[in-house]
């Protein structure tokens, strides 16, 4: 996948510069430093703040508040929100058991539905999904996470116990989310859940048995002929088949336990790099998160504008249940005109 988990190689800069700071510090020093953490973990394209880095970051500012430093992270990383309907910036710092700390902001897209919107604990979580991480110990968030939220996250396995941290108080997410309604309402025991490492049935998504759905600014349907993804692809460019391995990997990266549609998209960006999204649902539905939201959140995460879409190719499962195609297309022409797209079905092995 292009966006795999990294070192941060400014670890050591980090370092430094806590180290270097004196033990008794004011207020502005404080935020200062956060402030640093912050934007070095966003300048790197990760939103993520690595287990020695926060260490380190504690020792300098002698705090064992390991929850209210997760506070300040998502305090700090909401500068970073795109709000532009709202303008309410939300910022979100979510704990993995590694000791790592993923960041998440509130992403608004203009022009489309406010359901289009990715909320800042969701974007949280895809960071973490993003970098393997695969359980979380605490979640803070600038306001209180509302109720869409507090369902996505229960999608974790042990949510209620997730320690969630504002402001004004901290709770397990079962206090927030009281007679809930979960996966295992609709799943057996000991399915794979958000998050955890899952052992994909590969033979399900095989690339040489593909059909193109929909091919960008040709008029006429593209023909159903079953044939390797690559195949496909050369007709249309290198760029597409470029993109191939890297949409087939966010597909298999999905999380669709509930109508088994995983969908995975890559996308370049006019910059040149390469983005992936994968489908995250939810039991109760509307939470669940599209590829292309997704790929939204790992864009922002590095920086880069929406409207630098170049190319989109969206693998889905053929005769699945839910379908990203019309969705991504209209989306795309709203926010990237001139993005070229191509919808490609795998894993025909029945047919075959
Ligand atoms: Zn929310």
């Amino acid at each position: 996948m292009a966006e795999r988990s990294r070192t941060n190689p400014d670890r050591a800069v980090v370092t430094r510069r806590l180290g270097a700071r004196p033990r008794a510090m004011s207020a502005d020093a404080h935020e200062d430093v956060i402030a640093r953490v912050v934007d070095d973990a966003v300048a790197l394209g990760s939103f993520v703040i690595l287990e020695s880095v926060v260490s380190t970051t504690r020792r300098a500012l002698s705090t064992d508040d390991a929850d209210a430093l997760l506070l300040r992270f998502a305090q700090s990383v909401s500068r970073y929100a795109r709000p532009p309907t709202s303008r309410f910036h939300v910022g979100a710092a979510a704990r993995g058991t590694s000791g790592n700390v993923y960041l998440g902001v509130n992403v608004e897209i203009s022009a489309v539905p406010l359901n289009h919107s990715i909320h800042a604990e969701q974007f949280a979580l895809v960071t973490a999904n993003a970098n393997d991480e695969c359980k979380l110990e605490a979640i803070a968030t600038t306001d209180a996470p509302c109720g869409h939220c507090r369902q996505f996250m229960n999608e974790l396995r042990d949510a209620p116990g997730l320690r969630c941290v504002t402001r004004k108080w901290r709770s397990p997410l079962a206090e927030l989310l009281p007679h809930a309604f979960g996966p295992m309402d609709l799943l057996d025991d000991g399915e794979t859940l958000l998050l955890e490492k899952s052992s994909v049935d590969a033979s399900g998504m095989n690339p040489q048995f593909a059909t193109l759905a929909y091919v960008h600014g040709e008029k006429s349907p593209p023909s159903d002929d079953l044939m390797p993804l690559t195949r496909l692809l050369e007709r249309h460019g290198d760029d597409w088949n470029a993109l191939a391995p890297l949409a087939l990997e966010a597909m298999r990266k999905a999380y669709a336990p509930y109508s088994s549609s995983r969908a995975g998209i890559a996308i370049k960006a006019s910059c040149g790099g390469t983005f992936v999204g994968w489908s995250l649902e939810c039991a109760a539905y509307n939470p669940s998160m599209s590829p292309l939201q997704v790929v939204f959140a790992r864009m922002v995460a590095h920086g880069k504008d929406l409207s630098s879409i170049e190319q989109c190719l969206l693998l889905e499962c053929p005769g699945a249940h839910v379908k990203y195609d019309c969705t991504v297309r209209l989306t795309l022409e709203k926010i990237a005109p001139k993005a070229a797209v191509i919808v490609a079905n795998i894993g025909h092995e029945n047919i075959a």
